[in-house]
């Protein structure tokens, strides 16, 4: 409920896409909210980094209906430098024994770190076996949680960002990836699992049954997770560009009916990013969903959980399969990288399926959105404050304004040339900062970007812009002032797109704003008779008309008499143009007179007694087109 107005708009788009409207609204990726560390608990950020796991061996035993685990973990480790060798584990998680290379090892467990008594030395290999069992579902966290759909459990992970440890024994850190990931899952045998990977084998016993998913590309612990519901499966399978890929669907049996056209939607937007940006980064395994108990989704690799099956949950996880999985934030502090690009993509998906209108109502909400917080910049600086980490306004959809900013600042083929080079040469380390985004960018376009990554990344704030002109017939003065929103003093480096209007025509001129205050002299070869700022609405900055009167001998309002005394008549010259709302305002914008029209109407009548002598624009609408017109009352 919290981002109500992509909700409403999503809500129509929804019905756009598939003819149904979500049930409920939704929130973006769910991630650990920040009130899972404001209730006594800390955020723990390894600092014991002397080693990577390059495997995860997991058998997981788990009560669906109560959430117990009992488990036990190798992990295979390579030291990168002699020391004591810890691992990030919840203490809720009783350990009972912890083996290294085979032999039983003592081992201390507090504040959520299980040290060994082991040192390991430069450039070993060694297996850690952990066997502990708990019940993380009791921790009230995100990150492992117990809950129902239609009176039937359903036992879910949610590690973003630092949740992995509450039930896996981990390295939580964003510098290295594990290389394989192996989940043996073991739950009563009427329920079905979801999880990262492959499903290579069911085998029931009993009343158990086990599940083993594999996973061979390189995952953070943070996209770990798995899923345990009464699952109803709903598969098929994708030709890509590089072949076919199994889509694999976990769905609720009570929502499958509804869900599967829904879920049918994922098909087109699959075949447009991976034709648009590098392929799917995981063909030799699938692309899934499952359904869960939140009201967002999260990118799970290779398989998103999923609190609907919205064209935009659908779309914004997905996408993160590139950016935020494939290539992930090079650091917390960077996570605009995921989450700028999943919402810009869930975007590009309007742009691209949509129409026009629907693409500029999108960008127009997140442009809305990003202006929520000014005093917030894009780059997280503080990443102990989860909240703030996963701000919509700031995060998503500012993160997602500037990527549209970008674009238009050096091209469509420029920008998605850079952004391939930036995924094909990042996969490999897999982890990008904004400084390589930038870099990526810089070499493609041959432009210094700096000003534009450090006001729009790095600083906090926009602009708000004024603007006046003046003129006659194909030549204008345009006169142009701004300041910082938070009034911290930036000076913003801005490219303005200006639209001269005439009656037949119209050109776009951008004009380059680097100072305080500047003037530009603008021409056409057409007669000019209205000048609009940022027309389509592509940059992120406020804009004030402030007055240009000679302008205002307009060409589609009459006003008589003028000057006036005590009435004024309004009068449209156009069939076309009728008065459906009007505004009267002083000469320094400050609005004195309110009219709405319900049944438009070709001319209207003022009462001008209760206004002072002096100059006026008097201003008139009519589906959206606004004219102007200078009055004089004496
Ligand atoms: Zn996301």
């Amino acid at each position: 409920m919290k981002f109500i107005g992509i909700f409403l708009f999503a809500l129509f788009l929804s019905i756009f896409y598939v003819g149904k409207a979500q049930v409920q609204p939704e929130s973006y990726c769910s991630h650990l909210m920040d009130s899972d560390f404001t209730q006594g608990r800390s955020i723990h950020k390894s600092n014991h980094g002397n080693y990577t796991i390059s495997k995860v061996l997991a058998h997981l035993k788990t009560d669906v209906y109560t959430g117990y685990l009992d488990a036990t973990v190798t992990l295979s480790i390579k030291a990168k430098k002699s020391g004591n060798l810890a691992f990030d584990l919840h203490n809720n998680n009783q350990v009972e024994y912890v083996l290294y290379d085979g032999d039983t090892v003592p081992f201390t467990h507090l504040a959520d770190k299980l040290s060994l008594n082991k040192i390991i030395s430069n450039n070993g290999n060694h297996q850690v076996t952990i066997k502990y069992e708990g019940n993380p579902s009791t921790l009230g966290s995100r990150s492992y949680q117990l809950q129902h759909h239609n009176g039937v459990p359903v036992l879910s992970t949610l590690s973003e960002p630092y949740g992995a440890k509450d039930w896996l024994p981990t390295l939580q850190q964003l510098n290295y990836k594990t290389d394989t990931l192996e989940l043996n899952l073991t739950f009563l045998k009427e329920f079905k699992s979801a999880a990262n990977g492959l499903l290579q084998s069911r085998v029931e016993d009993g009343q158990w049954a086990t599940e083993k998913w594999v996973h061979y590309y390189p995952i953070n612990f943070y996209l770990v997770a798995f899923s345990i519901s009464n699952y109803e499966e709903y598969n098929y399978t994708l030709n890509l560009r590089e072949g076919d890929l199994f889509f694999q669907n976990f769905v609720y049996p009570e929502n499958i009916d509804f869900e599967r056209k829904r879920i049918d939607t994922t098909a087109a937007l699959m075949h447009y990013f991976d034709s648009l940006f590098t392929p799917y980064p995981y063909m030799n395994e699938k692309y899934g969903h499952a359904e869960w108990e939140w009201g967002g989704g999260m990118e799970h690799q290779t398989m998103s959980f999923m609190g609907s099956f919205s064209f935009d949950l659908i779309a914004h996880e997905l996408a993160h399969q590139w950016f935020g999985n494939l290539v992930t934030c090079g650091s917390w502090q960077d996570i605009w990288i995921n989450e700028g690009f999943a919402t810009y993509l869930n975007a590009l998906g309007h742009e691209r399926f949509s129409n026009e209108e629907g693409f500029r109502a999108w960008l127009k909400l997140l442009k809305d959105n990003a202006m929520r917080k000014p005093q917030l910049s894009v780059f997280a600086y503080d990443t102990n404050n989860v909240s703030q980490l996963f701000d919509y306004s700031t995060t998503y959809a500012k993160g997602a304004f500037v990527l549209h900013m970008l674009r238009k600042r050096v091209g469509d083929d420029i920008f998605f040339e850079g952004l391939r080079n930036f995924l094909t040469n990042y996969k490999t380390k897999g982890f990008a900062t904004t400084t390589d985004l930038q870099k990526e960018i810089e070499n493609a376009s041959n432009l210094d970007l700096n000003d534009f990554f450090q006001q729009w990344i790095y600083l906090p704030s926009y602009p708000v812009v004024n603007y006046g002109w003046d003129g006659t017939n194909n030549q204008i003065l345009l006169s142009l002032t701004q300041r910082s929103k938070i009034d911290d003093g930036t000076i913003f480096n801005l490219h303005i797109p200006v639209k001269l209007k005439g009656t037949e025509r119209d050109t776009t001129i951008v004009v380059n704003l680097v100072q305080s205050e500047q003037k530009f002299l603008l021409s056409a070869d057409f007669l000019i008779d209205d000048v609009d700022i940022d027309p389509e609405n592509e940059v992120l900055m406020e804009t004030k008309l402030v007055g240009a009167p000679s302008l205002y001998s307009s060409n589609f309002i009459d006003v008589l008499p003028n000057p006036a005394h005590s009435k004024l008549v309004v009068l449209s010259r156009s069939r076309s143009y009728l008065i459906e709302n009007l505004g009267l305002f002083k000469m320094d914008g400050e609005q004195v007179l309110s009219m709405d029209y319900p049944n438009a109407q070709r001319f209207v009548e003022i009462d001008l007694n209760d206004f002072s002598p002096g100059v006026y624009i008097l201003r008139t609408w009519y589906k959206g087109t606004e004219r102007n017109a200078r009055v004089i009352i004496k």
